[in-house]
């Protein structure tokens, strides 16, 4: 018998759980730990369609990547996607940026896709100190359009929102998965590129002063690859466990 503390148990191995950051609220956030696992549905939010697709697929437990209880909860209603899990008795164990941190996880999942389109050098080095985000260099320079380009076709997005007015060619390019802009103060003479997503209107004025290009390949797409990768982890601990990957689209379009 599996249960969601074994699930919870192998996580907590490669993404350990005490790595997050302060303000996060990644672990075991809804459920019984002792509850039998009949399947787990792997998404990269708790949303109303990750809800319903668990219950289609008898997934009693939902690893996500973005907690799916961040501020505290200050009412409790019945349409609410947190009540249902309770209600449905659903667990939720989400790793937020322990699987951001963790060696293998999603920054390095961010370059093991760039690795496919672009000669990068072997050596990386993490922007923070506790591990989050990766700082690495290109063997050739090249123009910002270009990179955008790869790093378009590499995280397969649908469109991808570059500094306008940088002209020089870029080497270091520093990645942070998710939304990462508060970063730059952080990047100031370490890097001469910025791929993250979420970049809101005042980040990219600062990149300009602060001569950093940067690359906004969006939220959704700089993290669903996280999905795969730790399907394949589970399917390699616990073979016989129903495992579904739950990439459920990007939740913009575009006119
Ligand atoms: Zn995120």
């Amino acid at each position: 018998m599996i249960t969601v503390k074994d699930i919870y148990n192998y996580i907590n191995q490669f993404a350990p759980f005490g790595t997050q950051e302060k303000w996060d609220n990644s672990g075991f956030l809804i459920g019984d730990a002792a509850q039998e696992v009949s399947g787990v549905l792997i998404s990269l939010d708790i949303s109303v369609s990750a809800l319903q697709k668990a219950g289609e697929c008898g997934c009693n437990l939902i690893f996500s990547h973005h907690p799916v209880i961040f501020q505290p909860i200050r009412n409790l209603y019945a349409g609410s996607v947190v009540y249902q899990l309770a209600q449905k008795q659903i667990a939720a164990i989400c790793c937020h940026t322990p699987l951001d941190i963790a060696p293998g996880g999603i920054n390095d999942l961010i370059i093991r896709k760039l690795r496919e389109e672009i000669a990068l050098e072997e050596e990386m080095l993490p922007i923070e100190a506790d591990g989050l985000g990766r700082i690495v260099t290109l063997k050739q320079a090249c123009s910002l359009p270009e990179f955008a380009g790869i790093a378009k076709k590499a995280l397969a997005c649908e469109v991808v929102r570059y500094s306008a007015k940088y002209q020089e060619k870029i080497k270091k390019i520093a990645v942070c998965s998710g939304s990462g802009a508060s970063m730059l103060e952080d990047l100031a003479g370490r890097c001469n590129c910025f791929l993250t997503g979420d970049v809101k209107h005042d980040r990219w004025y600062k990149a300009e002063e602060l001569r950093i290009a940067l690359l906004d390949c969006g939220h959704y797409h700089t993290e669903v690859i996280m999905i795969p990768y730790v399907a394949a982890l589970l399917r390699e601990a616990f073979p016989e466990l129903n495992i579904i990957e739950f990439a459920e689209g990007n939740p913009v379009c575009y006119a």
